[in-house]
């Protein structure tokens, strides 16, 4: 079955040669570690200092791993994915804002996105991110516990108002909706929000999805909790079950202030608790839909050996795969070839908003073991099929 994920000329359908070889040089440049840490610090600093670099940002990593500036510029790339069998989830990836006008932004484009998933086959979900919404350090202060002011409490309504306005609309629509997560030390108010939404809208359908970081070690017993309560809430329970993209800033932080890190100790148990939780869910798919949101082969092999030896239909409705756009091709394009439910994160926005997140991308690129050079291998492959 591993098998499956060999086939690039299948892969890489939707790229031409040129495309091929902007992907092929791009893994190769972020695989070098120092040369994504001199560029992410050159990016920054040209940014803020307003040098015109964002045409070359554009045509380098931004092409490549979004699809554009707008929601519309992003329409002929579903059209193309779809084509394939491969949906989209148009991602709004703004990050970091503080200022209250760019929460409503976001919380206008969730709103927006949610008649696209009304109206779109090729558009399953609608995402968004709780700081999006609100600012972190009004989520972290909630999450430890802190008394807030009176003019932070009214922040915090406005906060919990466009969780609100956002969930109402997919339940009234009838449409899935994804939240994000972030890091673990804001997450406990996002949990406590996601959850209440969920009470109030996931009653008959999987209208919200919460985000479990299996790189945390105490994701286990948090969904074995809210699965729990779910069953004794009379509501249903969506998850999109991720390994974590802030390993560094997480364990960093644990030992600048003396807590145990909440990562797991090595990525062999992260990919244990991650596999655990897909059976977890697929335990429970009376009440779970489950979006697994990997790059990892394994990880999805064992997916599709579950759907099978569970007798589950490959597109069952509750079980999706889930991408980036820009990453692991193979693994999309090939299981939606083969019948699977799967979905590619398309984040789209400013150039200059979405550095945090194309940083993210290519950081992780370095320094995840294995996958770059899994990707570039690939790119090599169906570079040499075509003979370029
Ligand atoms: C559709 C989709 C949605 C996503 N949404 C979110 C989100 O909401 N929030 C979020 O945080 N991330 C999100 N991610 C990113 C995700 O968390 C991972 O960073 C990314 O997918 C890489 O993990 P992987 O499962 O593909 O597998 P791999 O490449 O096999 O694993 C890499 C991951 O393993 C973990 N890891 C690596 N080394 C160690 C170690 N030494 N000890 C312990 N753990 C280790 C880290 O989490 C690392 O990112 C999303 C990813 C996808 C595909």
């Amino acid at each position: 079955m591993m098998e499956i994920f060999e086939n690039t000329e299948t892969a890489f359908a939707l790229k031409s040669d040129a495309e091929l070889e902007r992907a092929y040089y791009l893994f190769r440049m972020i695989s070098v570690e120092p040369l994504v840490k001199i560029g992410t610090s050159l990016t920054n600093f040209a940014i803020k200092a307003n040098l015109p670099v964002e045409g070359l940002i554009r045509t380098t990593v931004f092409d490549h791993f979004c699809g554009g500036v707008s929601e519309e510029d992003c329409m002929p790339v579903v059209e193309k994915m779809w084509d394939k069998g491969v949906c989209t989830v148009l991602d709004y990836s703004v990050e970091g804002k503080d200022t209250e006008d760019p929460l409503d932004d976001a919380l206008a484009k969730t709103l927006e996105m949610l008649d696209f998933v009304k109206q779109k086959d090729a558009i399953p979900f609608a995402v968004f991110k709780p700081t999006g919404y609100g600012r972190f350090e009004l989520y972290k202060k909630i999450s430890a516990g802190q008394q807030l002011t009176a003019s932070e409490s009214s922040e915090w309504d406005r906060v919990v108002r466009r969780f609100d306005q956002s969930c109402k609309k997919a339940y009234d629509l009838g449409v899935s909706l994804l939240i994000d997560a972030e890091e673990s030390w804001m997450q406990p108010a996002a949990d406590q929000l996601v959850e209440e939404m969920m009470r109030a809208y996931n009653k008959k359908d999987f209208i919200v999805f919460n985000t479990l970081q299996m790189y945390r070690w105490d994701r286990a017993d948090f969904f074995r909790d809210q699965i729990e309560k779910a069953r004794s809430g009379g509501y249903k329970v969506g998850v999109k079950v991720v390994r974590g993209a802030y390993l560094e800033k997480e364990n960093d932080r644990a030992e600048r202030k003396g807590y145990p890190t909440p990562i797991c100790a090595s990525k062999l148990e992260t990919d244990q608790n991650f596999d655990n939780a897909i059976t977890m869910a697929l335990d429970h798919l009376d009440n779970v839909a489950l979006f697994a949101g990997t790059h990892n082969e394994m990880s999805s092999y064992k997916l599709m050996s579950e759907i099978e030896s569970r007798n589950l239909k490959k597109n069952d409705p509750r079980i999706w795969f889930g991408q980036l756009y820009g990453m692991s091709d193979h693994i999309s394009f090939n299981l939606a070839n083969a019948g699977y439910n799967v979905a590619k994160y398309l984040p789209f926005g400013p150039v200059k908003d979405v550095m945090p997140y194309l940083i993210r991308r290519a950081e992780e690129n370095t320094s995840v073991a294995g996958q770059t050079n899994r990707e570039l291998e690939l790119l090599k492959k169906e570079r040499k099929r075509r003979s370029i």
